[in-house]
């Protein structure tokens, strides 16, 4: 490559410029200050774990982070700060399989990267393979030239393995070198600064040891959890197919390290390929009862890297064909939507139906959020469940699997039913932290997040989603029905009835927006009749009566009521909750996020813009400030807002008339506009709600800007700092919500699919699949054309006809059989 190119190449890479292959991000520089960023966004992974794209030569220091999530490993442990002790589960960053490295002389340094050594660079995080691949080029102080290429996998089929090849040239040389290897479990989570005075250090000491001529292994422990975790790994040289005999090898043992060195000899311009192969299980797996020794056995029968690679490849590629969006006229937006997908399915997998796990808010990618799970399954699910439903299927048991401590919860705090935790880790416990360092002011202070109980009822909402698309009454009839009705009964509890003004009220609780925890003055945490949980309680009422009227076997239905305690009475209570619980909106139908908004303070955007120029976190600007977010209407992403979000205008009018009040287009629009004034968007999913909702309101243009923002989020980091602490799960599921339910128009309404398209001006064709009641519908949609084409998963009569409507046209569709539409420039359909 010029010269001049790689200037231009290294400046445009500050600029967000990663390559011109919508299939990889492509890196053509190495750049200390964006590696940890890098690392996030070439995590790979395969649900069952999540290794960060570390340098194989490096360990955590102010440039790297090497970082090993297994799903559902937590730990917890106690810290001292602010005069408090507390306590805080992480997911735990687990023993480092990548360590290789090398030095081309006894007396010379290992190999690490540095801008001082490295003189060519390449990397590149491949979506289409799963791989990861950095080749550069290093000379040493000695004068010494080595060309090093390298692959990395984490296996989709094999949950267990992950493997890497790293290739070695001497360009000017001859040498005796010395190859290392190793399994590291010295590791702490140190991932994220702002958890910095917190214990971090998880594991503890079981065993090391080798085996065969080039194998290792360490087994590690949670210090509290007691989650045993074992990685085996084998090695192998070869140089043109042939395998080297190494001159030595030397092991090195320490307490929870094991490292072993092959001494071999290497001449100029010949390639010595090395093969990691690493086995990982933990005590957790429901596949073995030792993990140790099922980590060794399966590293001695592992594959090499080559058959690995392509088995990998193989699955991944059945993975795209299922998966994949594919959006001509744009590179950005497809480079981006391929980057989400490829996150979504590494950081849940078929394998999630093997464990007991949710979905982390950050993924398998860092420790920000403490690998905890919240609501931001709401943005993610849709993406599963039109695919591989069971994943889904999956994440619903997992909250299934912790009805008891929900019960428990909810009973301590005076309610009924089963009320979720805010955050959720291993147990189901409250994992929400009580104190929280502003980093702009250095200073603890509370954290009353856990007020958002609306959690509840994001999850009931998952569920309906997941049972509207799959029609799956087993496991409705199994599982979700209690999970839901437990979660109704929560919801009803959580009102109280005032004779006064004849309506339902709640207290104590936060919306989605957590710069409001409580009314200015007030001693305690929690805002009264927070518009989005009243209207998520009445919805789920509303789910909850009808799925007891018309769904459930009548069975079923009894032994539920009776183990649930739901009597005649209750049920009369729920009826009259979805009648007459409050909403507060004022005379130009603007609907108030609590009582008592209204009356706050507002705040001088421009002057703020002005002088911080970012003020996402305005929270933390106003804190540091000496002021309160509570005073202000500044919220940090959608609250009220998320209703129009979650559910079409049509439900909405129908929820909001049986209460009394009025809902349409009108009124949607001027809460839209009213609130996003008065929003910082400090989370994510503060862009993707208000993206979604500017396209219902004809605002293509801000649409458009908003989803720009979207795709962006991650790949250009644009907080500034939070994705090197981990991607952003819900973000990512957003971008392809939005793809598929706005863009293409693509909509499943009252058990029938419905297309309505309106894709971008930028966007000139986009192709995508869905699979709904065993049919996979294929779709190719354009400006004016849409053709569609059905496939069934199990075999239809040959004069079967599926419903489809098209901009309110009803169609009866043939299987496979290309179907095409013509949509006239006025939105009509043509002919
Ligand atoms: C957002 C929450 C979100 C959490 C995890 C927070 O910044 O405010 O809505 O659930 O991040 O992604």
């Amino acid at each position: 490559m010029n010269k001049l190119l790689q200037l231009l190449l290294i400046k445009s890479n500050f600029n967000g410029y990663h390559g011109t292959s919508s299939w990889s991000l492509e890196y053509f520089n190495f750049e200390p200050g964006q590696e940890k960023l890098r690392e996030a966004l070439c995590t790979l992974g395969n649900g069952y774990l999540g290794t960060r794209g570390a340098f194989t030569e490096a360990s955590a220091s102010r440039i790297h982070y090497p970082g090993t999530y297994l799903a559902g490993v937590f730990n917890k442990l106690e810290s001292h700060i602010s005069g408090k002790t507390i306590a805080n589960e992480d997911l735990v960053n687990c023993p480092n399989w990548l360590p290789l490295t090398f030095k081309t002389g006894e007396d010379q340094e290992w190999i690490t990267p540095s801008p001082n050594h490295i003189i060519s660079y390449y990397q590149k995080l491949d979506f289409k393979e799963a791989a990861l691949i950095r080749n550069y080029k290093i000379k040493e102080q000695s004068g010494k030239i080595t060309s090093i290429e390298t692959r990395r996998i984490v296996h989709r089929g094999e949950m267990h393995l992950v493997a890497q090849e790293y290739s070695i040239t001497p360009e000017n040389y001859n040498a005796e070198i010395i190859v290392r290897t190793g399994l590291d479990g010295n590791v702490e989570n140190k991932g994220v600064e702002r958890y910095g005075d917190l214990n971090s250090l998880h594991l503890a000491h079981d065993e090391v040891g080798n085996f065969l001529d080039n194998g290792i292994y360490l087994s590690v422990g949670t210090n509290q959890s007691d989650i045993k975790i074992a990685q085996a790994s084998s090695l192998s040289i070869s140089n043109n197919g042939k395998e080297i005999k190494p001159i030595a090898i030397d092991t090195k043992k320490e307490e929870k390290t094991i490292f072993q060195e092959y001494r071999i000899k290497v001449n100029k311009k010949q390639k010595y390929i090395i093969d990691k192969n690493v086995s990982i299980y933990t005590s957790q797996d429901k596949d073995t009862d030792n993990p140790l020794k099922s980590a060794i056995e399966s590293a001695k029968k592992c594959p090499n890297f080559t058959s690995l690679y392509e088995s990998n490849k193989k699955v991944w590629s059945d993975l795209w064909n299922m998966f994949d969006i594919k959006v001509e006229g744009h590179t950005f937006s497809q480079k981006a939507l391929r980057l989400h997908i490829f996150h979504l399915l590494e950081t849940a997998s078929i394998h999630n139906t093997k464990l007991d796990v949710g979905i982390p808010a950050r993924g398998l990618s860092g420790e920000a959020y403490r690998g905890h799970i919240f609501w931001d399954e709401i943005f993610i699910l849709p993406v599963y469940d039109f695919r591989i439903p069971e994943i889904t299927h999956s994440t619903l048991l997992y909250r299934y699997r912790r009805l008891g401590q929900a019960r428990k919860y909810a009973s301590e705090n005076g309610y009924k039913g089963a009320m979720f935790p805010w955050q959720s880790g291993s147990t189901g416990e409250e994992e929400t932290q009580i104190i929280h360092l502003n980093p702009q002011s250095g200073k603890w202070g509370p954290d009353n997040s856990r007020n958002q109980r609306h959690i509840s009822f994001d999850i009931a909402y998952s569920l309906w989603e997941h049972w509207k698309i799959t029609k799956d009454i087993k496991f409705l009839s199994e599982y979700g029905a209690e999970l839901f009705l437990s979660i109704a009964k929560f919801g009803a509890s959580l009102t109280d009835y005032d004779s006064k003004d004849k309506r339902y009220h709640t207290i104590g609780l936060m919306g989605p927006d957590e710069f409001h925890e409580k009314l200015p003055g007030a001693s305690e945490a929690g805002l009264k009749d927070n518009a989005y949980t009243n209207i998520m309680i009445v919805w789920t009422l509303k789910r909850a009566l009808y799925l007891l009227s018309s769904i459930l076997p009548d069975k079923r239905k009894k032994e539920l009521l009776k183990k649930l305690e739901i009597n005649e009475d209750e049920l009369k209570l729920w009826e009259d909750i979805t009648k007459k619980i409050k909403l507060i909106i004022n005379a130009e139908g603007i609907i108030s996020q609590f009582d008592g908004y209204f009356q706050l303070k507002e705040l001088n955007w421009k002057a703020y813009r002005k002088k911080y120029k970012n003020i996402q976190r305005m929270d933390r600007i106003l804190k540091a400030e000496g002021k309160s977010p509570n005073d202000y209407k500044v919220a940090k992403q959608a609250d009220t807002l998320m209703l129009p979000y979650l559910f079409p205008i049509s439900e909405l009018k129908e929820i909001f008339n049986g209460l009394g009040y009025e809902f349409n287009m009108d009124i949607l629009r001027k809460n839209y506009q009213y609130y996003v004034q008065r929003t910082s968007h400090g989370s994510t999913l503060s862009k993707v709600v208000h993206c979604y909702l500017s396209d219902i309101l004809g605002q293509t243009k801000q649409s458009w800007k908003w989803y720009c923002e979207v795709l962006n989020s991650d790949i250009n980091d644009i907080q500034g700092g939070t994705t090197p602490e981990g991607i952003h799960t819900g973000v990512m599921g957003g971008s392809v919500y939005i793809a598929i339910k706005r863009y293409a128009g693509v909509d499943l309404i009252n058990g029938i699919i419905n297309v309505d398209p309106d894709i971008p001006k930028k966007w000139k064709h986009i192709y995508f699949k869905i699979k709904y009641k065993d049919v996979w519908y294929i779709f190719e949609i354009e400006k004016h054309k849409i053709i569609i084409q059905l496939s069934a998963t199990k075999t239809k009569p040959k004069e079967y006809r599926e419903k489809i409507i098209i901009r309110n046209k009803e169609y009866l569709f043939s299987l496979n059989q290309k179907h095409v539409i013509c949509l006239k420039r006025n939105g009509e359909i043509n002919g």
